[in-house]
Protein backbone atom coordinates (compact mmCIF):
# COMPACT_ATOMS: atom_id res chain seq x y z
CA UNK A 1 0.00 0.00 0.00
CA UNK A 2 1.50 3.59 -1.29
CA UNK A 3 0.08 6.27 1.65
CA UNK A 4 -1.25 9.47 -0.38
CA UNK A 5 -2.15 12.70 0.55
CA UNK A 6 -5.03 14.84 -1.14
CA UNK A 7 -7.13 17.68 -1.05
CA UNK A 8 -10.96 16.17 -0.90
CA UNK A 9 -14.64 17.49 -0.23
CA UNK A 10 -16.30 15.65 2.26
CA UNK A 11 -20.18 16.95 1.11
CA UNK A 12 -21.03 18.78 -2.05
CA UNK A 13 -20.45 22.29 -2.71
CA UNK A 14 -18.23 21.88 0.64
CA UNK A 15 -14.35 23.14 0.48
CA UNK A 16 -11.29 21.08 -0.01
CA UNK A 17 -9.60 19.61 3.13
CA UNK A 18 -6.57 17.45 3.21
CA UNK A 19 -7.28 14.24 3.20
CA UNK A 20 -5.00 10.90 3.15
CA UNK A 21 -5.45 7.56 1.93
CA UNK A 22 -3.70 4.57 0.66
CA UNK A 23 -3.43 3.29 -3.04
CA UNK A 24 -3.06 -0.39 -4.08
CA UNK A 25 -0.25 -1.46 -6.14
CA UNK A 26 -1.34 -1.04 -9.71
CA UNK A 27 -3.42 -3.85 -11.41
CA UNK A 28 -1.60 -5.52 -14.51
CA UNK A 29 -2.79 -2.81 -16.90
CA UNK A 30 -2.34 0.11 -14.87
CA UNK A 31 0.24 2.34 -13.76
CA UNK A 32 0.99 5.14 -10.82
CA UNK A 33 1.74 8.42 -11.78
CA UNK A 34 3.23 10.73 -9.22
CA UNK A 35 1.49 14.25 -9.72
CA UNK A 36 3.68 17.43 -10.80
CA UNK A 37 0.60 19.55 -11.64
CA UNK A 38 -3.44 19.30 -12.30
CA UNK A 39 -5.70 21.90 -14.27
CA UNK A 40 -8.93 22.36 -13.09
CA UNK A 41 -11.68 22.49 -14.90
CA UNK A 42 -15.31 23.24 -14.55
CA UNK A 43 -15.88 19.49 -14.59
CA UNK A 44 -14.29 19.16 -11.51
CA UNK A 45 -16.83 21.85 -10.15
CA UNK A 46 -20.27 20.29 -11.34
CA UNK A 47 -18.77 16.63 -9.71
CA UNK A 48 -17.74 19.26 -6.65
CA UNK A 49 -21.44 19.92 -6.55
CA UNK A 50 -22.61 17.17 -7.07
CA UNK A 51 -24.62 18.49 -10.22
CA UNK A 52 -24.88 15.35 -12.02
CA UNK A 53 -25.56 13.43 -8.96
CA UNK A 54 -22.88 10.74 -9.42
CA UNK A 55 -20.23 12.08 -7.12
CA UNK A 56 -19.29 9.92 -4.08
CA UNK A 57 -17.62 11.87 -1.06
CA UNK A 58 -14.98 12.26 -0.06
CA UNK A 59 -14.03 13.59 -3.80
CA UNK A 60 -10.71 14.38 -4.91
CA UNK A 61 -10.85 16.39 -7.92
CA UNK A 62 -8.71 16.88 -10.81
CA UNK A 63 -8.09 15.35 -14.18
CA UNK A 64 -5.51 17.36 -16.33
CA UNK A 65 -3.13 15.66 -14.32
CA UNK A 66 0.66 15.55 -15.70
CA UNK A 67 3.05 13.81 -13.95
CA UNK A 68 5.58 11.10 -13.73
CA UNK A 69 5.54 7.48 -14.11
CA UNK A 70 6.63 5.91 -10.64
CA UNK A 71 5.16 1.99 -10.78
CA UNK A 72 3.92 0.47 -13.95
CA UNK A 73 1.92 -2.84 -13.64
CA UNK A 74 3.19 -6.17 -14.98
CA UNK A 75 1.72 -6.47 -18.00
CA UNK A 76 2.28 -2.43 -19.46
CA UNK A 77 4.94 -2.33 -21.84
CA UNK A 78 5.06 1.04 -23.24
CA UNK A 79 5.64 3.05 -20.38
CA UNK A 80 8.76 2.62 -17.72
CA UNK A 81 9.31 4.43 -14.66
CA UNK A 82 10.00 8.15 -14.68
CA UNK A 83 8.47 8.77 -18.20
CA UNK A 84 6.50 12.50 -18.31
CA UNK A 85 3.19 11.58 -19.00
CA UNK A 86 -0.42 13.34 -19.26
CA UNK A 87 -3.91 11.80 -17.71
CA UNK A 88 -7.46 13.49 -18.54
CA UNK A 89 -11.16 12.51 -17.98
CA UNK A 90 -11.03 8.97 -18.88
CA UNK A 91 -9.42 6.22 -16.58
CA UNK A 92 -10.44 2.78 -18.49
CA UNK A 93 -12.51 0.97 -20.46
CA UNK A 94 -13.13 -2.33 -21.67
CA UNK A 95 -10.68 -2.43 -24.45
CA UNK A 96 -12.14 -4.86 -26.97
CA UNK A 97 -15.55 -3.40 -28.00
CA UNK A 98 -15.79 -1.84 -32.04
CA UNK A 99 -15.05 1.57 -29.82
CA UNK A 100 -12.13 0.54 -28.13
CA UNK A 101 -10.83 -1.14 -31.07
CA UNK A 102 -10.78 2.15 -33.37
CA UNK A 103 -9.46 4.72 -30.58
CA UNK A 104 -12.84 5.88 -29.82
CA UNK A 105 -12.54 4.92 -25.92
CA UNK A 106 -14.15 7.54 -24.90
CA UNK A 107 -17.38 6.15 -26.45
CA UNK A 108 -17.06 2.68 -24.72
CA UNK A 109 -20.36 1.63 -22.80
CA UNK A 110 -17.74 0.97 -19.75
CA UNK A 111 -15.47 3.76 -20.23
CA UNK A 112 -14.82 5.47 -16.32
CA UNK A 113 -13.25 8.70 -15.41
CA UNK A 114 -10.99 9.66 -13.72
CA UNK A 115 -13.19 11.46 -10.82
CA UNK A 116 -16.31 9.23 -10.69
CA UNK A 117 -16.16 6.73 -8.59
CA UNK A 118 -11.97 7.31 -7.62
CA UNK A 119 -9.33 9.75 -6.37
CA UNK A 120 -8.19 12.23 -8.89
CA UNK A 121 -5.46 14.31 -9.36
CA UNK A 122 -5.83 16.66 -6.46
CA UNK A 123 -3.61 14.14 -4.89
CA UNK A 124 0.36 13.19 -4.54
CA UNK A 125 -0.16 10.12 -6.96
CA UNK A 126 -2.77 8.83 -9.38
CA UNK A 127 -3.41 5.05 -10.84
CA UNK A 128 -4.89 4.94 -14.38
CA UNK A 129 -5.12 2.20 -17.03
CA UNK A 130 -1.74 2.50 -18.60
CA UNK A 131 -3.71 3.16 -21.80
CA UNK A 132 -4.82 6.50 -20.71
CA UNK A 133 -1.82 7.54 -19.55
CA UNK A 134 -0.23 10.01 -22.61
CA UNK A 135 3.68 10.43 -23.10
CA UNK A 136 3.88 14.31 -23.41
CA UNK A 137 5.72 16.21 -26.52
CA UNK A 138 9.07 17.50 -24.90
CA UNK A 139 8.19 20.72 -26.31
CA UNK A 140 4.87 21.56 -24.08
CA UNK A 141 5.78 22.62 -20.54
CA UNK A 142 4.59 20.66 -17.94
CA UNK A 143 2.15 23.61 -16.40
CA UNK A 144 0.67 23.91 -19.88
CA UNK A 145 -0.18 20.35 -20.67
CA UNK A 146 -2.77 19.16 -18.07
CA UNK A 147 -5.40 21.55 -20.08
CA UNK A 148 -4.85 20.24 -23.43
CA UNK A 149 -5.55 16.44 -21.54
CA UNK A 150 -8.84 17.58 -21.13
CA UNK A 151 -10.25 20.86 -22.04
CA UNK A 152 -8.02 20.67 -25.15
CA UNK A 153 -9.30 17.27 -26.34
CA UNK A 154 -12.92 18.24 -26.06
CA UNK A 155 -12.99 21.26 -28.24
CA UNK A 156 -10.12 19.67 -30.72
CA UNK A 157 -12.37 16.33 -31.06
CA UNK A 158 -15.31 18.05 -31.06
CA UNK A 159 -14.56 20.65 -33.83
CA UNK A 160 -13.09 17.47 -35.73
CA UNK A 161 -16.30 15.51 -35.80
CA UNK A 162 -17.71 18.91 -37.05
CA UNK A 163 -15.40 19.11 -39.97
CA UNK A 164 -13.02 22.03 -38.95
CA UNK A 165 -10.32 22.79 -41.86
CA UNK A 166 -8.81 26.16 -43.02
CA UNK A 167 -11.02 28.53 -44.10
CA UNK A 168 -13.82 27.73 -42.05
CA UNK A 169 -15.88 30.02 -40.00
CA UNK A 170 -16.08 28.92 -36.64
CA UNK A 171 -17.81 30.42 -33.79
CA UNK A 172 -17.45 29.55 -29.91
CA UNK A 173 -20.03 30.36 -27.01
CA UNK A 174 -18.56 31.06 -23.67
CA UNK A 175 -14.62 32.35 -23.21
CA UNK A 176 -13.37 29.91 -20.70
CA UNK A 177 -11.22 26.88 -20.43
CA UNK A 178 -12.47 24.93 -23.08
CA UNK A 179 -13.78 28.26 -24.99
CA UNK A 180 -10.18 29.80 -25.15
CA UNK A 181 -8.36 26.27 -26.49
CA UNK A 182 -11.13 26.27 -28.90
CA UNK A 183 -10.31 29.46 -30.12
CA UNK A 184 -6.52 29.21 -30.08
CA UNK A 185 -6.58 25.45 -32.16
CA UNK A 186 -9.37 27.22 -34.45
CA UNK A 187 -7.37 30.09 -35.47
CA UNK A 188 -4.05 27.60 -35.78
CA UNK A 189 -5.84 25.46 -38.03
CA UNK A 190 -6.34 28.50 -40.71
CA UNK A 191 -10.42 29.45 -39.19
CA UNK A 192 -12.46 32.80 -39.06
CA UNK A 193 -13.49 32.80 -35.54
CA UNK A 194 -16.33 34.39 -33.30
CA UNK A 195 -16.54 34.99 -29.59
CA UNK A 196 -19.88 34.59 -28.03
CA UNK A 197 -19.40 35.88 -24.27
CA UNK A 198 -21.41 36.84 -21.30
CA UNK A 199 -18.03 38.76 -19.98
CA UNK A 200 -18.04 42.48 -21.76
CA UNK A 201 -14.03 42.71 -20.79
CA UNK A 202 -13.39 39.35 -22.25
CA UNK A 203 -14.09 40.81 -25.81
CA UNK A 204 -10.95 42.52 -25.95
CA UNK A 205 -9.09 39.51 -24.68
CA UNK A 206 -10.25 37.18 -26.89
CA UNK A 207 -8.27 39.00 -29.76
CA UNK A 208 -5.00 37.73 -28.10
CA UNK A 209 -6.43 34.09 -28.22
CA UNK A 210 -6.56 34.56 -32.02
CA UNK A 211 -10.37 35.50 -32.49
CA UNK A 212 -11.34 37.34 -35.46
CA UNK A 213 -14.53 38.77 -33.90
CA UNK A 214 -16.00 38.82 -30.14
CA UNK A 215 -19.66 39.50 -29.51
CA UNK A 216 -21.41 40.49 -26.23
CA UNK A 217 -24.08 37.60 -26.23
CA UNK A 218 -26.44 36.04 -23.12
CA UNK A 219 -28.97 33.20 -25.12
CA UNK A 220 -30.99 35.32 -27.59
CA UNK A 221 -29.73 38.74 -26.19
CA UNK A 222 -27.11 39.92 -29.03
CA UNK A 223 -25.20 43.21 -29.29
CA UNK A 224 -25.04 42.29 -33.04
CA UNK A 225 -24.82 39.56 -35.25
CA UNK A 226 -21.44 37.95 -36.85
CA UNK A 227 -20.57 39.66 -39.85
CA UNK A 228 -21.11 36.12 -42.12
CA UNK A 229 -22.76 32.93 -41.31
CA UNK A 230 -20.52 30.36 -39.44
CA UNK A 231 -20.04 26.80 -40.19
CA UNK A 232 -19.97 25.31 -36.84
CA UNK A 233 -20.78 26.78 -33.51
CA UNK A 234 -19.05 25.03 -30.56
CA UNK A 235 -20.59 25.69 -27.15
CA UNK A 236 -18.35 25.62 -24.74
CA UNK A 237 -20.66 27.59 -21.67
CA UNK A 238 -21.14 25.93 -18.43
CA UNK A 239 -24.60 26.95 -18.05
CA UNK A 240 -27.19 26.19 -20.11
CA UNK A 241 -28.02 28.47 -23.43
CA UNK A 242 -31.13 29.38 -25.11
CA UNK A 243 -29.58 28.13 -29.09
CA UNK A 244 -32.52 29.71 -31.01
CA UNK A 245 -30.47 32.27 -32.36
CA UNK A 246 -27.77 30.54 -32.84
CA UNK A 247 -29.29 27.78 -34.95
CA UNK A 248 -29.85 31.21 -37.55
CA UNK A 249 -26.44 31.94 -37.23
CA UNK A 250 -25.11 28.88 -38.82
CA UNK A 251 -24.51 28.51 -42.30
CA UNK A 252 -26.44 25.85 -44.74
CA UNK A 253 -25.16 22.52 -43.64
CA UNK A 254 -23.47 24.11 -40.37
CA UNK A 255 -22.91 22.75 -37.23
CA UNK A 256 -24.19 23.24 -33.47
CA UNK A 257 -21.80 20.84 -31.47
CA UNK A 258 -21.82 20.79 -27.84
CA UNK A 259 -19.67 20.25 -25.42
CA UNK A 260 -20.73 22.62 -22.14
CA UNK A 261 -22.95 20.09 -19.99
CA UNK A 262 -24.98 23.25 -19.22
CA UNK A 263 -28.34 21.67 -20.59
CA UNK A 264 -30.35 19.16 -18.83
CA UNK A 265 -32.29 18.83 -22.46
CA UNK A 266 -31.21 20.90 -25.61
CA UNK A 267 -33.75 23.05 -26.93
CA UNK A 268 -33.77 23.71 -30.97
CA UNK A 269 -36.20 25.57 -33.64
CA UNK A 270 -37.03 22.90 -36.22
CA UNK A 271 -38.14 24.66 -39.48
CA UNK A 272 -34.62 27.14 -39.75
CA UNK A 273 -32.71 23.55 -38.88
CA UNK A 274 -34.44 22.07 -41.81
CA UNK A 275 -34.26 24.59 -44.02
CA UNK A 276 -30.68 25.00 -44.27
CA UNK A 277 -29.65 21.27 -43.39
CA UNK A 278 -28.22 22.48 -39.91
CA UNK A 279 -27.10 19.68 -37.15
CA UNK A 280 -27.07 19.38 -33.69
CA UNK A 281 -24.17 16.82 -32.05
CA UNK A 282 -22.74 16.59 -29.00
CA UNK A 283 -19.47 15.27 -28.05
CA UNK A 284 -17.62 13.88 -25.31
CA UNK A 285 -13.22 14.14 -24.72
CA UNK A 286 -12.39 12.14 -27.34
CA UNK A 287 -10.16 8.70 -27.64
CA UNK A 288 -6.81 7.61 -27.41
CA UNK A 289 -6.08 7.93 -31.14
CA UNK A 290 -7.79 11.84 -30.78
CA UNK A 291 -5.54 12.58 -27.54
CA UNK A 292 -2.48 11.79 -29.89
CA UNK A 293 -3.19 13.80 -32.83
CA UNK A 294 -4.15 16.56 -30.81
CA UNK A 295 -0.89 16.50 -28.66
CA UNK A 296 0.83 16.48 -32.06
CA UNK A 297 -0.91 19.18 -33.73
CA UNK A 298 -0.39 21.90 -30.20
CA UNK A 299 3.33 20.63 -30.22
CA UNK A 300 3.65 21.84 -33.99
CA UNK A 301 1.28 25.10 -34.51
CA UNK A 302 1.99 26.04 -30.99
CA UNK A 303 -1.45 25.80 -29.23
CA UNK A 304 -1.23 26.55 -25.25
CA UNK A 305 -3.55 27.13 -22.73
CA UNK A 306 -3.17 30.63 -20.49
CA UNK A 307 -2.81 29.57 -17.04
CA UNK A 308 -2.77 31.41 -13.45
CA UNK A 309 -0.72 28.97 -11.06
CA UNK A 310 -1.71 27.31 -7.94
CA UNK A 311 -0.34 26.00 -5.76
CA UNK A 312 -1.88 22.29 -4.47
CA UNK A 313 -2.58 24.07 -0.90
CA UNK A 314 -4.68 27.17 -2.42
CA UNK A 315 -6.97 24.18 -4.56
CA UNK A 316 -9.89 26.15 -2.63
CA UNK A 317 -8.83 29.60 -4.26
CA UNK A 318 -8.86 28.37 -7.42
CA UNK A 319 -12.15 26.46 -6.86
CA UNK A 320 -13.78 30.01 -5.84
CA UNK A 321 -12.30 32.37 -8.36
CA UNK A 322 -13.42 29.40 -11.43
CA UNK A 323 -17.15 29.57 -9.77
CA UNK A 324 -16.92 33.75 -9.86
CA UNK A 325 -15.75 33.11 -13.79
CA UNK A 326 -12.72 34.74 -13.14
CA UNK A 327 -10.21 32.49 -14.11
CA UNK A 328 -8.08 33.79 -17.41
CA UNK A 329 -8.35 31.26 -18.53
CA UNK A 330 -7.45 27.79 -16.95
CA UNK A 331 -6.43 27.30 -13.45
CA UNK A 332 -3.48 24.68 -12.98
CA UNK A 333 -2.61 23.37 -9.72
CA UNK A 334 1.04 22.48 -9.03
CA UNK A 335 2.60 20.41 -6.31
P1 LIG B 1 -15.14 27.58 -17.53
O1 LIG B 1 -13.67 27.76 -17.63
O2 LIG B 1 -15.85 27.97 -16.28
O3 LIG B 1 -15.78 28.34 -18.78
C1 LIG B 1 -17.16 28.31 -18.99
C2 LIG B 1 -17.58 29.60 -19.65
O4 LIG B 1 -18.98 29.52 -19.90
C3 LIG B 1 -17.42 30.83 -18.81
O5 LIG B 1 -16.11 31.35 -18.83
C4 LIG B 1 -18.39 31.77 -19.48
O6 LIG B 1 -17.78 32.38 -20.61
C5 LIG B 1 -19.48 30.83 -20.00
N1 LIG B 1 -20.70 30.97 -19.20
C6 LIG B 1 -20.82 30.89 -17.87
N2 LIG B 1 -22.10 31.10 -17.51
C7 LIG B 1 -22.79 31.30 -18.66
C8 LIG B 1 -24.17 31.57 -18.95
N3 LIG B 1 -25.08 31.67 -18.00
N4 LIG B 1 -24.52 31.70 -20.26
C9 LIG B 1 -23.60 31.61 -21.22
N5 LIG B 1 -22.28 31.38 -20.98
C10 LIG B 1 -21.90 31.23 -19.72
O7 LIG B 1 -15.53 26.05 -17.80
P2 LIG B 1 -14.78 24.96 -18.72
O8 LIG B 1 -13.80 24.23 -17.89
O9 LIG B 1 -14.38 25.60 -19.97
O10 LIG B 1 -15.99 23.93 -18.99
C11 LIG B 1 -17.10 24.36 -19.75
C12 LIG B 1 -18.17 23.29 -19.78
O11 LIG B 1 -17.69 22.17 -20.54
C13 LIG B 1 -18.54 22.72 -18.41
O12 LIG B 1 -19.94 22.49 -18.37
C14 LIG B 1 -17.79 21.39 -18.37
O13 LIG B 1 -18.37 20.47 -17.49
C15 LIG B 1 -17.92 20.97 -19.81
N6 LIG B 1 -16.96 19.96 -20.27
C16 LIG B 1 -17.43 19.03 -21.14
C17 LIG B 1 -16.57 18.07 -21.63
C18 LIG B 1 -17.08 17.07 -22.62
O14 LIG B 1 -16.45 16.01 -22.77
N7 LIG B 1 -18.15 17.34 -23.33
C19 LIG B 1 -15.24 18.05 -21.24
C20 LIG B 1 -14.78 19.06 -20.38
C21 LIG B 1 -15.66 20.01 -19.89
P3 LIG B 1 -18.04 33.94 -20.91
O15 LIG B 1 -17.54 34.66 -19.70
O16 LIG B 1 -17.21 34.16 -22.12
O17 LIG B 1 -19.51 34.11 -21.16
ZN1 LIG C 1 -12.63 18.33 -17.75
Amino acid sequence: MRPVHAHAAQAPKSPLAPFNFDMAAPSPAGVVVRVLSCGLCHSDLHMLDNDWACTTYPFVPGHEVVGVVEEVGAAVTHLRKGDRVGVGWQRSSCGCCDDCVRGEESLCDANRALIIGHHGGFADFVEVDARFAFKLPEGIDTNDAGPLLCGGITVYSALRHAGIGPGKRVGVIGLGGLGHLAVRFASALGCHTTVFTTSPDKVAEAGEHGAHDAIVARDTEWEREPSAKLDIILNTASAPVKFDRYVNALASDGTLSLVGVGAGKVVVPFSPLMAKRRRVMASPIGGTVMIREMLRVADTLGVRPQTELFPMSEANAAFDKLRANKVRYRAVLTR
